[in-house]
């Protein structure tokens, strides 16, 4: 399929008349063609005119048809071949093998959301029916189920081209509520974007859904990107990227004379916490390990473990000592758009500027334009909790080791901490005392609590968490990974005493469905 730089918008694909855009390949500093000429406002209104038209009936779509969809869309995107893993390669310096992986998860995650549609579990429903004998008062007739919000924007993420962009968590879990998407291309990908979006597009038609059901748009953040929220029409909103982005895009949703639902996932450094025992037994390989996490992929992602907690003394000492000879061996790598690197580089900067902070390696200096040249620091615990400066996630390859006085200071670097969307215990037995008096405050703290792992790699399951308190994400009750996300783009709605004729077919009379329900309180089997 050949690339046309042009938005798709329901069944259409338009040019747009705004500034242009084209993607840089990272690893080269070249610029890729074709060009993409950002959208206006007036594509962001038809856009969500098509998308409050299809969600009349997309809502009312059977959980087969949404099912099929789904699983139509991933089909549609392994139909795109190596074209598609060859143009994000291009566009974002990762590997062959990362991208491949990618795209098994995105697919992976359309086909588990397809099988979460068919199940019904997610609509929830209760039935309490009536006691028109109870005394003193009879009870009516009360039925509950979850209904679609309705459009939701999506702002594709610049470090997963395709778990986090076009067809993406955010986007597979709307659709699978019932919700029509409306995406914002991230623009450090819009090739990558527009396949895979001709993809959704093309399994819209092939499912004969209503072209409104999916949209794709280029151009500025600030400008289409704040339009998109601030159309009444559009009912929540999915972000990955930066903290003041994400912010941007809560201050208008919050603004609109109908607030609604940002979920936007910012900024964490994913502490982990080196408990004595477990040091002293093996520290080397928990530095070995630190070191290949910190690494992965440059650093850039969200659970990165840019945070490291122990108690000083010779374990820490030999730990740093492994961490460093680790950092130092490490190979530079190019990141995924010259922004994220010019940040990282200004982010490490500022901390080797910092008074209160010690460099204790660096590793290699990369050739090309855009490497990632990995960085690792220490400071005391004292100094880290006066400041807050040293909280900021420097997204990449950048650790910061915290030296504490003993076990009670560490559980003050813990409670100091800002919301995560992970934290980990690296222990052995005999540090039970010591985790168990660290979980109630990490409980406040994270989504996601892992012992004697690392926090990158995020599996796409039912009991996933991948989410947190700000300033990991803009809301903690929720997740953007894993099955449990669809409920961000639900909301529950009571039928009392409604006759059954008018009863939607989940809470009608012998349960045609054939969906998991509480009967008074009790789940039918
Ligand atoms: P970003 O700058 O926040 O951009 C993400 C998306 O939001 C883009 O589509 C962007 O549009 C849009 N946007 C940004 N500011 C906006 C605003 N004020 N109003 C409306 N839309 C806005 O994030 P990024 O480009 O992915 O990376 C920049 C930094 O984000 C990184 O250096 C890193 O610090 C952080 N990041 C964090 C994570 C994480 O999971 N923790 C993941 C990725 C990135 P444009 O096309 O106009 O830019």
């Amino acid at each position: 399929m050949s690339l046309e730089g042009k938005m798709l918008i329901g069944r259409e694909a338009v040019s747009g008349s705004s500034q242009p855009i084209n993607a840089v390949d990272p690893a080269t500093g070249e610029t890729l063609e074709p060009t993409y000429v950002g959208g206006t406002r007036a594509e962001v209104e038809r856009a969500c005119e098509l998308a409050e038209t299809a969600f009349a009936s997309y809502r009312e779509s059977t959980l087969e048809e949404r099912a099929t969809f789904l699983e139509t869309v991933a089909s549609e995107i392994e139909a795109l071949g190596d074209a598609l893993v060859e143009r994000a390669m291009a566009e974002t310096g990762l590997p062959q093998a990362r991208i491949q992986g990618e795209r098994g998860r995105t697919c992976g995650q359309l086909r588990l959301f397809a099988s979460v549609v068919r199940a019904g579990e997610w609509l929830d429903v209760r039935l309490d029916p009536a006691l028109p004998e109870r005394e003193p008062m009879p009870r009516v007739d009360l039925r509950q189920r979850h209904v679609p919000l309705g459009p939701v924007a999506v702002f594709g993420a610049s470090n997963f081209p395709l778990a986090f962009s076009v067809a993406g968590g955010d986007t597979a879990s709307a659709l699978a509520a019932g919700c029509p998407v409306i995406v914002k291309a991230h623009s450090a990908h819009p090739g990558t974007s527009e396949l895979v979006g001709r993809a959704v597009q093309s399994a819209v038609a092939k499912c004969n859904l209503p072209e409104g059901v999916f949209s794709l748009l280029f151009g500025s953040g600030r400008e289409i990107g704040q339009a998109l929220v601030a159309d009444p029409r559009i009912q929540a909103v999915g972000f990955t990227g930066s903290r003041s982005g994400g912010l941007a895009l809560q201050r208008t949703a919050q603004a609109r004379p109908q607030p609604i639902p940002v979920y936007a996932e910012m900024s964490s450094i994913n502490p982990v916490f080196l408990l004595p025992e477990a040091l002293q037994a093996r520290g080397k390989a928990i530095a070995d390990g630190f070191v290949g996490s910190l690494t992965m992929g440059a650093g850039q992602f969200c659970t990165n473990p840019g945070l490291v907690i122990g108690v000083k003394g010779e374990a820490l000492d030999a730990f740093l000592a492994a961490a460093a000879e680790g950092v130092q061996g490490s190979a530079a790598q190019t990141m995924l758009t010259p922004g994220i690197h010019a940040a990282y580089q200004e982010g490490v900067q500022s901390l080797a500027a910092n008074a209160k902070v010690r460099e204790i390696a660096r590793g290699q200096a990369g050739s090309g334009p855009h490497e990632c040249q990995t960085a690792l620091f220490a400071a005391s615990a004292s100094d880290f909790l006066s400041d807050t400066a040293l909280q900021a996630e420097v997204f990449g390859a950048s650790g910061l080791v915290v030296e504490c006085a003993d076990a009670d200071e560490m559980r003050r670097v813990a409670e100091a901490l800002e919301g995560q969307l992970t934290a980990t215990l690296q222990m052995d037995d005999g540090d039970t005392p010591t985790a168990t008096s660290l979980l109630p405050i990490l409980e406040r703290k994270a989504g996601r609590i892992l012992a004697n792992g690392w926090p990158t790699g995020v599996e796409v399951c039912h009991a996933m968490v991948h989410g947190g308190p700000y300033p990991a994400t803009s809301d903690s009750r929720t997740t953007s990974v894993g099955s449990a996300a669809i409920h961000r783009f639900l909301r529950p709605v009571c039928y009392q005493a409604l006759p059954e004729g008018l009863l939607p077919e989940a809470l009608q009379d012998g349960n045609p469905l054939g969906v998991s329900r509480l009967v008074d309180g009790k789940r039918e089997s």
